[in-house]
């Protein structure tokens, strides 16, 4: 791509970067954009507007994503789709989830500029939420568009305010879709630009991350029980001291994962001590697990062989022991047959690249086990995110967009 094309690229996206980041805009320049908020609805109707300019046909779905598409000459029963999500944590940056809307809306507008009308459908969708931030549900707007979701999962669930996640909807005149309704058989292929949110591009300088798989998360709480009591007049050998044994456990587990290597992941990031008092013995704790990896069956091996250990601690220390797996994720790979189109491209194009796993949870994975998906990572400045620090320079994001609109003139002209 000449130079001239690059910049102009590079401009618009970062322009409208820069709009979009004043709704929701906090002190310190990072974005609160929250799923119904009205400062989200706002939001969307912006972006309605910028899509309308550029041309596209917009409308939004009975959840509250909003679309906008250009359609095809020939195959226009065939739509080749790109987004990701518009609301962001509490506190978040300018680049999560919006960056990838953006990039799609730029790269749409620069194709029909450059080819005119394609032949198969293109089209930008802009999902209501994917976070889990205002409500403890997370990726409402893809689970949507495949029908993924039920309304009795989320009908109940209230925000910290109290309010339900129907009212919050209804409120800014959405609604549950209909359960019979058809689901989408046109879409042939969803792309998601997003930053990586790790430090691995940077590191390694390559602009471009091309995801093959996302990583499985699953979660725990373990907790585990001795005896509150005092801590001058116990003697040692007479304790049963839940924090002590935690403490084992918890080494026993990093330790364990270390030997398994990259790219297995766990992490212990809480830990509830009762009763949290510097002159008694701990009667209980409680602390959690996340692990992750891009095969399920080594995860699962890692998984039994941490609980095999951390039950023969507790048998050695007469403690008590309770594991409580409340998230079961599996690993999704992307499409085969598009990371092979993308390395294609950025070899004729000269982009560099990495073939790598996302460590973070994305849409692209709600869409995967439907419809082939393919996520391009661009770098994240010390890998950084969620926070108002989140920066990727518009020279390093540049590329992926560039390879974002070679891919829909590569599937959809
Ligand atoms: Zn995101």
């Amino acid at each position: 791509m000449d130079l001239s094309k690059r910049n102009n690229l590079k401009n618009e996206v970062s322009n409208l970067i820069e709009e979009l980041s004043e709704y929701g805009k906090t002190e310190n320049n990072g974005i609160t954009r929250t799923l119904f908020s009205d400062i989200w609805m706002d939001t969307q109707k912006f972006l309605e507007s910028e899509m309308v300019k550029r041309g596209l046909k917009t409308r939004f779905d009975e959840v509250g994503n909003l679309y906008g598409m250009v359609k095809g000459t020939e195959q226009a029963t065939e739509t080749i789709m790109v987004g990701s999500h518009i609301d962001t944590v509490v506190g978040g940056g300018r680049l999560d989830g919006q960056l990838g809307i953006v990039s799609g809306i730029i790269a749409i507008e620069k194709l029909v500029e450059e080819f005119g009308v394609p032949k198969k459908n293109l089209e930008i969708v802009s999902m209501a939420e994917e976070e889990g931030s205002r409500f403890p549900y997370t990726f409402w707007g893809s689970k949507n568009i495949v029908g993924t979701v039920s309304k009795e999962e989320v009908e109940k669930l209230v925000d910290h305010d109290g309010v339900s996640f129907a009212e919050a909807m209804k409120g800014k005149g959405f609604d549950f879709k209909n359960e019979n309704a058809v689901i989408r058989d046109d879409i042939k292929a969803y792309l998601e630009l997003h930053i990586e949110q790790g430090g691995v591009l940077e590191k390694e300088g390559k602009p471009i991350g091309l995801v093959n798989s996302i990583v499985g998360q699953k979660r725990f709480l373990i907790e585990v029980e001795g005896e509150s009591n005092h801590a001058g007049t116990t003697p040692m050998s007479y304790r049963r001291d839940s924090l002590h044994g935690a403490a084992k456990m918890i080494d026993s587990i990093i330790e364990l994962s270390k030997e398994y290597g990259d790219p297995l992941v766990a992490t212990v990031g809480r830990l509830d001590v009762v009763p949290n008092t510097s002159n008694v013995v701990p009667g209980k704790v409680v602390f959690s697990v996340d692990t992750r990896h891009t095969n399920n069956e080594v995860v699962s091996d890692f998984i039994s062989k941490f609980k095999a250990s951390i039950e023969s601690i507790a048998n050695e220390m007469n403690l008590k022991i309770k594991i409580d797996q409340y998230m079961d994720g599996y690993p999704v790979p992307m499409d085969e047959d598009l990371i092979n189109k993308m390395e294609k491209i950025c070899l004729a194009k000269e982009l560099d690249y990495k073939i790598m796993h996302s460590g973070a949870g994305h849409d692209a994975q709600i869409f995967a086990p439907k419809i082939p998906t393919a996520l391009i990572f661009v770098p994240s400045r010390k890998g950084i995110s969620h926070s108002y620090l989140e920066f990727t320079d518009p020279e390093d994001y540049v590329y992926g967009v560039e390879l974002l609109k070679e891919m829909f003139y590569d599937l959809a002209y």
